[in-house]
């Protein structure tokens, strides 16, 4: 995508409280560090680590995600702020190179003391974090438990799931996934457990991902099919779960999706909040993405205040299904999208912490 806004420009309009920028010379890469809001905690969110075609669109990913993480806190009523960091890479980067760049991401880490927590991301793993760790202590998640997954996707996956279910019974009266087909788009830590639960439930799965052996692996393994990068957006299926990248429900798209909802693991799956209206006039039912993908900051900041038991961090993130209960009923009593409803659930959750203070 070329870049529409200068650094500046993207600056004097963020609505956040803060951004962090580094050039790190000896990778050529950028660090964006996007702190959004505190009103609930110290501001936490993953690390991504990816190539863009420009810095700007890195700094403005790691603004639109920062956004996402505070109304994904608010969202799940817990306390923590909104923020995300972006390593933004020249090209793929290993060995040496990349704990390099960890190690000074780590220590720019270090100089917010406290006021903001990193985790895994698009493009970051469990082993980059525990690199990160060498030399930091504002590493959330990386303290896994027994019995319990030791990354976030899995715990992702399963408030999906929920998630889908959710959409089921909104529409059809019944979340059962017999005779019900979901189109995976992105085959990662979180498409991949995904995968599995729908075809395990008995549902039918479509795969498609830019790894197209990725995909194909998988679809062997739960007997499901592979769709092509080209017709994703024009395939048949009853939900379609965006599970890699942001901004694939667009003018662009809507108009062609052949699916009845959208629910997915992905971050600002729309380009633009009008997009929750396209959907809407189309009958597609939407699932907030910042609702509906919080099983895995949820299940973490669960560990992280003391939660050991595998069985209750599970019913907590089944809870995310529930939530969007409530969600898609107040849109279709308020008549509006269940973007708006969600919003004001946030904005209910910031004001009461802001009335406290
Ligand atoms: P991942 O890197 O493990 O997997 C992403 C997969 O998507 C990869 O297999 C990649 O090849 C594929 N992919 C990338 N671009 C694609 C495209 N244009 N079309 C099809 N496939 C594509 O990432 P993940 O951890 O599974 O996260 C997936 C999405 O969910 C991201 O948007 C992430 O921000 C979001 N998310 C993840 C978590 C989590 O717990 N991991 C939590 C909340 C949100």
């Amino acid at each position: 995508m070329a870049h529409e806004q200068s650094f500046l420009e993207l600056i004097e309009a963020w609505d956040g409280s803060g951004v962090v920028v580094k050039h790190d010379e000896l990778t050529g890469s950028w660090i964006f560090i996007a702190l959004h809001d505190d009103t609930l905690g110290p501001m936490v969110g993953g690390c991504r680590m990816k190539t863009y075609a420009c810095p700007e669109d890195g700094l403005r990913d790691a603004m639109r995600l920062a956004r996402g993480m505070t109304h994904k806190w608010a969202a799940l009523d817990l306390p923590c702020g909104g923020g995300k960091s972006v390593l933004a890479i020249p090209g793929p980067l290993s060995g040496a190179d990349r704990r390099g760049l960890l190690h000074r991401f780590g220590e720019l880490l270090n100089t917010l003391d406290g006021a903001y927590g990193t985790g895994e991301d698009l493009g970051t793993t469990p082993e980059d974090m525990r690199v990160v760790a060498d030399v930091s202590k504002h590493v959330v998640g990386i303290h896994g438990i027994e019995g319990a997954p030791s990354d976030p996707g899995p715990f992702t996956a399963r408030g999906v799931f929920a998630g889908i279910r959710s959409a089921l019974r909104h529409r059809h009266g019944t979340d059962s996934l017999s005779d019900r087909t979901v189109l995976v788009q992105g085959v990662g830590d979180v498409g991949g457990p995904l995968a599995r639960m729908i075809s395990k439930a008995g549902g039918t799965v479509l795969l498609c991902d830019l790894d197209q052996n990725l995909a194909f692996a998988v679809s062997v393994e739960i007997g499901g099919s592979v769709v092509t990068q080209d017709n994703v957006y024009q395939t048949e299926c009853d939900v379609y779960a965006p599970c890699a990248v942001g901004a694939t429900l667009n003018p662009g798209t809507i108009p062609s999706l052949r699916c009845d909802m959208v629910v997915g693991s992905a971050n600002n799956q729309l380009e633009s909040n009008a997009d929750a209206d396209a959907l809407a006039e189309r009958g597609i039912l939407y699932a907030p993405d910042y609702v509906v993908n919080g099983g895995g900051a949820l299940a973490f900041t669960l560990i992280h205040q003391g939660q050991r038991n595998v069985a209750e961090l599970d019913r907590r993130v089944r809870g995310i299904g529930d939530m969007l209960d409530e969600i898609f009923a107040e849109a279709v009593a308020a008549g509006e999208s269940p973007l708006n409803s969600a919003a004001r659930r946030v904005e209910r959750v910031l004001q009461n912490a802001k009335n406290k203070d």
